[in-house]
């Protein structure tokens, strides 16, 4: 399962963070998670709380931000969020734009522990 393994790596990450900054104990994580990522939430949620069975990050809670798509319009030379990822067409002219600014991304922005 593709969620498993992204559960792996950002529990890793966290870890290496938390260790650096001197955290006995995460509470939460929070995860900025673009809608174009191609991650499942429910999925990487699940997979999340089994791999940090016995680590430093048992018990936390994983707490995704939903990252809308923003794309840049060629025509109004401007960027603009998408309010559903699909079509992508500029929401003010109605131009189609696969330049994809954000929305891709998963990104571990913070953590809370003590
Ligand atoms: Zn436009």
């Amino acid at each position: 399962m593709h969620e498993l393994s992204i559960a792996q790596n950002l529990a890793e990450l966290a870890i290496e963070a938390a260790k650096h900054t001197g955290m006995k104990r995460v509470h939460a994580l929070h995860l900025k998670l673009g809608v174009l990522s191609g991650v499942v939430k429910e999925a990487l949620e699940f997979s999340f709380d089994v791999v940090i069975e016995g680590t430093l990050l048992e018990g936390a809670k994983l707490i995704i931000e939903d990252i809308p798509v923003k794309v840049f319009c060629p025509a109004c030379q401007e960027a603009h969020v998408l309010s559903e990822p699909f079509p992508m067409r500029c929401p003010v002219c109605g131009t189609k734009t696969s330049q994809v600014l954000e929305g891709r991304e998963m990104e571990l922005f913070s953590l809370k522990g003590v």
